[in-house]
């Protein structure tokens, strides 16, 4: 985390995490994350961070060239 994140000057949003993996992209909606006002870095806590590599194991076992995952309501 850069320093203005560290003095918690972040904002919440939701963009979407694009996942390029091999000839795959895995596209995650709703994932929240945390944006530095300052720089613009964004940040996933721990339990995010844990999901969406659940949520990309999941898409990777599908194989298809593109998948879009919403955080929200993936398992
Ligand atoms: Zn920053």
């Amino acid at each position: 985390m850069c320093m203005f994140g560290k003095n918690k000057n972040y904002t919440e949003s939701t963009p979407p995490h694009v996942v390029n993996y091999k000839d795959c992209f895995i596209i995650i909606r709703n994932a929240p994350c945390l944006e530095c006002k300052q720089c613009g870095e964004k940040y996933y806590t721990d339990e995010a961070t844990e999901k969406i590599e659940r949520i990309v194991e999941t898409a990777q076992k599908l194989m298809q060239e593109i998948s879009v995952e919403d955080y929200k309501t993936a398992a």
